[in-house]
């Protein structure tokens, strides 16, 4: 048993009052810590790679807001842009010379964007792409993987279905079965399902959307010849095919996983990253199929907030944060050698484990693997990561409260942050 040596008495208070107040005593579901026991803790402030609780305690934070704080929470450059902003106003309701600037860096930066629409959230991006997917193809189906998260729209409420290739079934009460009837999935890194999909959906499909390397099922990465395959695929059978980058964009690598792995969808989501931690969402790609979108045609999408000076704002400057030469090298070195140090350690404590890291984005699974796709992955202990998590916690790492979440490092994350989390892991997993 790991003893608890911190104290959260104010957390648990709120945490409790909380619960009368939202569903769960939470804005979000995985905050409330359901997947690994205990009590989540409340956060009080974030400042570069730390988080403070109501308590008073400093932890070193793995999760970023989700995926954000790549720069680090808080950074002063952002802040100080903010100020700056706050003082013209939080919102315009009209068009606003950020919202070029932002645009700009995106269209340089992401190979497969050529005109790009904001919006709030990633959820609100994946709907409106699959939306304009359907009337570009003029088609209604859509491949979705098994493990891949696109947001909470009715559509990509769909898990696993049995065998190879099945029609959806909704994953949450409330989604009628008529939302997800359209949506088609898949095992991930199986391209021979995916075939089957198109042969027996023949010209009814409008393509196929995945995170080019999956961070909601945990951490898994594209085999050889799988995001290449699919690029084939969808233009065999004239669909389009969809990178959810909402987490991966700006952070495996600054084109995202287009850029780092060579491969262009014809139409991106985005999220997390270029909103620097405020609310924002965009989607983007070819020039004629964001054409479709209103008021340029047809296809209607709108937003009160959407574009507003402050995500901007925050947007444009966590970019420029990014483009300063060797940030990615950074993330790639101290990332790496937490990934393996964290490897290193599970066979040194006779665990099984797997896992790995592209850039800012890493996992670990407690199972021999190798893990492929989401099966793989449920095979992971989950048991083993809930007491991994809450003895992390209990010593100042903050991991985020699920399996199946990758995890982020930032710019702010130091050498001595990475040995202390690894010397954490090294306590924890022995007395496990
Ligand atoms: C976070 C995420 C979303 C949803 O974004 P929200 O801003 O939480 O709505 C969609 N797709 C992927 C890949 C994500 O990681």
């Amino acid at each position: 048993m790991v003893k608890t040596t911190i104290k959260t008495t104010k957390s648990q208070e709120i945490f409790a009052a909380a619960q009368n107040l939202m569903p769960g005593g939470v804005s979000s579901p995985v905050r409330a810590f359901k997947s690994v026991g205990g009590q989540p803790i409340v956060f009080d402030r974030v400042n570069g790679a730390y988080i403070w609780d109501v308590d008073g305690n400093q932890y070193i934070d793995y999760v970023g807001t989700w995926g954000p704080a790549i720069c680090g929470h808080a950074h002063p450059e952002v802040i100080t842009a903010l100020h700056t902003a706050l003082e013209k106003g939080t919102s315009f309701g009209a068009p606003c010379a950020l919202e070029n600037v932002l645009a700009e860096m995106m269209i340089d930066a992401v190979p497969s964007i050529e005109m790009v629409r904001f919006v709030n959230s990633g959820t609100e991006a994946c709907m409106a792409v699959l939306r304009l997917m359907r009337a570009f193809t003029k088609r209604d189906k859509i491949i979705k993987f098994e493990g891949c998260y696109h947001g909470h729209a009715d559509m990509f409420l769909v898990k696993a279905g049995s065998g190879v290739a099945t029609l959806g079934l909704p994953d949450s009460p409330g989604v009628p079965k008529a939302a997800t009837s359209d949506t088609l999935t898949a095992p991930y890194n199986d391209l021979e399902a995916v075939k089957a999909l198109f042969e027996e959906n023949k010209n009814q499909i409008a393509g196929v959307i995945l995170e080019p390397v999956v961070g909601n099922a945990g951490f898994i990465t594209p085999d050889a010849g799988f995001l290449e395959g699919l690029r084939e695929l969808t233009h065999e059978y004239d669909a389009l095919l969809v990178f959810d980058e909402v987490m991966t964009g700006f952070r495996i690598a600054y084109g995202g996983a287009q850029e780092k792995f060579g491969i262009t969808p014809d139409l991106t989501t985005l999220g997390k990253i270029i909103g620097g931690g405020l609310p924002v969402g965009a989607y983007g790609g070819r020039r004629d199929i964001m054409s479709m979108v209103a008021p340029a045609g047809s296809v209607y999408q709108a937003g009160t907030l959407s574009g507003n000076p402050l995500a901007m704002t925050a947007g444009i400057k966590t970019l420029e944060l990014l483009q300063k030469p060797g940030s990615y090298q950074y993330l790639e070195r101290i990332t790496k050698k937490l990934a393996d140090g964290l490897l290193k350690i599970t066979q040194e404590t006779g665990h099984a484990a797997c896992g790995g890291h592209i850039s800012a984005m890493f996992g670990l699974f407690f199972t021999a693997g190798p893990v492929h796709n989401y099966e793989d992955a449920k095979k992971s202990d989950t048991g083993k990561f809930g007491r991994f998590h809450r003895g992390m916690l209990e010593r100042g790492i903050y991991l985020a409260p699920s399996l199946f979440e990758a995890g982020f490092t930032s710019l702010a994350h130091t050498d001595e942050d990475i040995d202390k989390t690894l010397a954490t892991a090294k306590d924890v997993l022995s007395s496990l």
